[in-house]
């Protein structure tokens, strides 16, 4: 959702949201909030139709539409909520080589001979029942917890059964209750569309305007940046650092490198220059952190100025020096005599 109150013939009105009046994305995540795949909501059976396909209300094609750009028959598993499960669509998916699991509206199931609530109700929290319907192809699981919801998956059933801790309310104990796999499954990869979204919000560029277009253009810049930082944490996983970067930090690196990278120091057109320096060190302790690496390493404008104090320097963390590079804005040694040490050479070589 991208928030607009201005005039736009794709704007919508949602009531549940916070902000009600704006633009309406659907989009597809992975379990990890990365974003592959969305499209923009353009009013009722516009802008999701794609060849081939039978209608299946809008939460339906909506799925097939974002579906439509994964390759076929690769094992690929489609995880929604209810409001886009439907029979139709989980078969069409099938056709196409796509395994789906979601929660399912019960006047949605076509009276599948599932357990009624009551039955479930009297043999307690965690019982379950399971059928499969059309031809074998659909698995509808319902499981009792607080109450009833019903699963529908293509590949995923009750089976294997695994324990959950709850809180009894009524007993104040702590209590073991069966859990379906469908169930488990569906938890563990749920959750990437949420996290996006809310790691969305967080460093939003602030837009004016009356162009609804740019709305949609910033956001699609902000999206990027979460992407990106998404891809860097697992990045981060694979080589085994220990404490990735908060995206707030990230963000600012990117654009530090984008202001900074292959451009001297002074030429500066249109921008205010505190946008482009970092802060002045001046408090005594006060720490200014390293350039990007892509800064560091351009081989522009790294230049050697002296200052009338000296400090520790950056690179190799010993020796006491003067001299300070004017666009990463740290103490370099650069000391000549007997035992002469150049780490701005290296500091900015490797
Ligand atoms: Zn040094
Ligand atoms: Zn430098």
């Amino acid at each position: 959702m991208v928030p607009f109150k201005g005039r736009s013939f794709l704007r919508q009105y949602l009531p549940n949201k916070p902000k009600k009046w704006g633009f309406k994305l659907w989009g597809r995540c992975d379990a990890s909030g990365f974003l592959h795949d969305f499209n923009v909501y353009q009013g009722k059976g516009t802008g999701i139709d794609v060849k081939g396909m039978k209608d299946c209300g809008l939460g339906g094609n909506v799925v097939i539409s974002l579906c439509e750009s994964l390759d076929r028959d690769c094992g690929y598993k489609v995880f929604a909520d209810n409001f886009f499960s439907n029979f139709n669509m989980v078969k069409q998916l099938k056709s196409r080589g796509l395994e789906y699991t979601g929660t399912i509206n019960k006047n949605r199931i076509h009276n599948a001979p599932l357990k009624s609530d009551n039955e479930l109700n009297k043999k307690g929290r965690g019982s379950h029942s399971t059928v499969s319907v059309k031809d074998n192809d659909i698995a509808l699981t319902k499981w009792k917890e607080t109450k009833t919801v019903t699963m529908v998956s293509t590949y995923l059933t009750a089976e294997p059964v695994s324990k959950v801790t709850r809180y009894d309310k009524s007993r104040k104990v702590h209590v073991e209750v069966d859990r379906p796999n469908v169930v488990e499954v569906y938890n563990k990869k749920m959750g990437g569309v949420d996290l996006l979204d809310m790691m969305c919000s967080l460093y939003k560029r602030q837009i004016k305007g009356k162009r609804w277009y740019m709305y949609i253009f910033y956001h699609t810049l902000t999206i990027a940046m979460v992407n990106a930082w998404f891809l860097y944490k697992r990045d981060c996983v694979i080589n085994g650092v220990r404490k990735p970067m908060p995206l707030k930090l990230f963000q600012s690196s990117v654009a530090e490198v984008f202001l900074k990278k292959d451009r001297p120091v002074s030429a500066r057109v249109g921008r205010p220059l505190s946008m482009l320096q970092s802060p002045p060190a001046t408090k005594k302790g006060h720490y200014t952190p390293a350039p990007p690496t892509e800064v560091r390493l351009d081989k522009v404008d790294h230049f050697p100025v002296a200052h009338q104090k000296r400090n520790r320097c950056r690179h190799c963390g010993n020796g006491y020096t003067q001299w300070k590079c004017r666009k990463c804005d740290v103490f370099l040694c650069l000391t000549p005599g007997a035992q002469p040490r150049n780490c701005f050479l290296t500091y900015h070589s490797n």
